[in-house]
This record gives structure tokens, sequence and C-alpha cells, in this order.
């Protein structure tokens, strides 16, 4: 029973790949900031590891890795990249980041701000937990975010720039 179940379902798929195809596609979309959180979090937990992959992949494919850099620092995000990473720069305390770094970073949510969700024009690289309080300048705790966001976040924690802003919100209602 159960094969003529599946057997069933085979053919079903079969005779409706179209629609099939259609929803794979709706629910991707629907799933891409789940999927892109869940990847930078496993990234962050698996740091070592991602590391070290790296290290040997770009080892085993220098030319192409420079190339593919070079021929994303003239693109649009990767100019604003370059700038956000200027401005990050200026923060004292802020770490040099790889180029590797870099890209990750301000890739991790698509060119969208994570804090307000709008796409990102002016972009900043913000410290999740400040410098001030402890924060360092790595993976775990960077976050691409646009410039009105971060201004306003200065050296606020997260949970505080959120809960401000949330009765701010509520205040001009
Ligand atoms: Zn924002």
């Amino acid at each position: 029973m159960a094969s003529n179940t599946s057997e069933y379902g085979r053919q079903w798929r079969r005779e409706n790949a179209e629609h099939v195809k259609a929803d794979k596609a709706r629910y991707h979309a629907e799933h891409l900031e789940q999927d892109r959180e869940r990847s930078r979090l496993w990234r962050v937990a698996n740091k070592a590891h991602v590391k070290a992959e790296r290290v040997k992949y770009i080892s085993e494919h220098r030319d192409e890795v420079l190339a593919k850099r070079r021929a994303w620092a003239k693109t649009d995000s990767g100019k604003l990249a370059k700038k956000a990473y200027a401005t990050y720069r200026l923060a004292a305390g802020a770490k040099k980041l790889s180029a590797d770094d870099l890209v990750t970073i301000t890739s991790d949510y698509g060119g969208f701000c994570p804090y307000c969700g709008n796409r990102i024009t002016d972009g900043h690289i913000d410290h999740v937990v400040p410098l001030i309080d402890g924060g360092r300048s790595d993976l775990e705790n960077l976050v691409y975010v646009c410039a009105r966001c971060n201004l306003a976040k200065g050296a606020k924690s997260l949970i505080a720039f959120l809960l401000d802003r949330a009765i701010l919100a509520e205040a001009v209602k």
C-alpha cells in the first residue's frame, strides 16, 4: 500500500511539474531570510571549520578568488561595502577585517538592513555588542546595517536600541 501511495505521489509530481516548481520557488522566496540567518548562525558556530575550508579553497584557487574580489569591488554593493569599511575603521578599537570577512558581513542579508528591513543605500558596519561593552570586531559581532539605524543605535546595546525604537514608534502613533 505504501508503495502505491508513493508511486501515486511520484505520478502526481510528474503531471504537475510546473505547479511543484512554482511552489518550490515560492517556498524559497518566503524562507530566504530564515535561510540566510540559519547559514549565518551555522558559520558562527562552525567558525574554525569554515575558516580552514576557506583558507584551503583560497590557496587552491588564488587567481580566481582575487579576480572575483576585484570584480565585486567594482559593483555597487562592493563600493558601498568599501565605504562602510572606511567608516568602520574610524571607530577607535575597530580591528582590521580580511577582504573575505568584509564580503561575508556585507552580503549576509542580501543588501538589506536587518534592523529596519530597508535596502541599504548607505551602509555601516555595526558592532552588535558595542566595543565599549567589550564587543569584539569579528564575524559573530559585526553586522551590516543602514547608516540611519547605526547612527540611531550609537553605543546602545541591540536590546536598548530596539526597545527605544519601539517606544518611539508607540509615542508617534
Ligand atoms: Zn536600518
